[in-house]
């Protein structure tokens, strides 16, 4: 399937025919043009010659099932893999915006994959896709949509935000703003332009260590763009916005867990407004790939961890584990058949 070209495939058409190809693909959900009764015959078969709608995707299922992942096929034969987490009431997608990563945390799977390319806009809304299918056979949807899965989305920009807009369109998936999440690494440029977007999207920011020496042992790209950096950008976007900011704090043992680092983490934000900001904290997923081998912190150590924070007055939230069962948790995806 190759979303970029329906609007070709379509162009003999009167133009009421583009919105209801795109009503049988994104609200009927049709995986095979021939379902697509809304469109006459031939234009059905052209379609299904000129504009398949398979999407090549090897799904894995938690036992609960709370956890799915897409391992999904490429046109140019390179894979992604998007993860589909069910909570309560709530269906999460985590995203992907790149094939590999270039900037290589040493926590993070995809990291030590490289950089393949970019996901262009369809690739990215074929993602939704995949999954608004799935569940529909439980009678359900995608509600939420979070950009933490392969690739540091501020750099695939222009393609991200241009597929958040289409997902977000009435003629799509109509996910609201308030429903979708960028989380970035740190990038100053990348924060400040979704600034001027002036949409309404949640923004995530990876901290992962309270200095610059120590998360520079963790994200080469600190060095480039030291914590100063990324928390002038962060009261930009507060200041102009006035959205509420998280900040992702990954757990490891013995590394950034001590009380003396969450003291440290609560001088760092000292001077930014409390009620615009959380803490998320993550537990450190073990996974296969990253070369430093790291262990996530005791449940003892995090209750400190997060009563130091509580008692400088900070919101704190900790990440629900879910997926690594199926190697789809933070950080564990590596796009690897398992
Ligand atoms: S954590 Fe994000 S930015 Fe860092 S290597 Fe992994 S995907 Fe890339």
């Amino acid at each position: 399937m190759n979303l970029n070209n329906l609007t070709k495939a379509l162009k003999d058409q009167p133009p009421f025919r583009l919105k209801q190809a795109k009503e049988a693909i994104f609200k009927q959900l049709i995986e095979n043009w021939s379902q697509a009764l809304n469109l006459p015959s031939g234009l059905r078969e052209k379609l299904n010659n000129e504009y398949p709608l398979a999407i090549k995707a090897q799904i894995s299922e938690s036992k609960d099932k709370k956890s799915v992942k897409a391992l999904i096929y490429l046109r140019d034969g390179l894979k992604i893999e998007s993860v589909l987490l069910r909570h309560e009431d709530r269906n999460t997608v985590c995203l992907s915006s790149q094939v590999g990563c270039a900037l290589g945390c040493l926590f993070c799977a995809t990291g030590q994959l490289g950089f393949r390319r970019n996901l262009d806009e369809g690739e990215i809304i074929e993602q939704v896709l995949v999954f608004n299918r799935y569940l529909k056979t439980l009678g359900e949807k995608v509600h939420n949509l979070v950009f933490m899965g392969m690739g540091e989305p501020f750099l695939n920009y222009g393609n991200v935000i241009g597929a958040i807009k289409k997902i977000n369109s009435k003629e799509t998936f109509n996910i609201g703003w308030r429903h979708i999440s960028i989380s970035t690494i740190g990038i100053p440029e990348g924060i400040r332009k979704l600034v001027k977007e002036n949409l309404q999207v949640n923004l995530a920011v990876s901290l992962h260590a309270p200095n610059d020496d120590l998360r520079s042992q963790i994200i080469p790209l600190n060095a480039k763009y030291p914590l100063k950096e990324i928390l002038k950008a962060v009261k930009y976007y507060l200041a102009e916005t006035n959205r509420r900011v998280m900040f992702e704090y990954i757990l490891i043992k013995g590394f950034n867990d001590q009380d003396s680092q969450a003291r440290q983490l609560a001088d760092l934000l000292a001077d930014l407004p409390k009620k615009l900001y959380l803490i998320n904290l993550i537990l450190y997923n073990q996974s296969d790939f990253p070369k430093k081998k790291f262990l996530p912190s005791d449940k003892k150590q995090i209750e400190i961890f997060k009563r130091v924070l509580g008692r400088n007055k900070i919101n704190v939230t900790e990440r629900l584990r879910l997926g690594r069962g199926i190697q789809a948790a933070c950080g564990q995806l590596t796009s690897q058949n398992k």
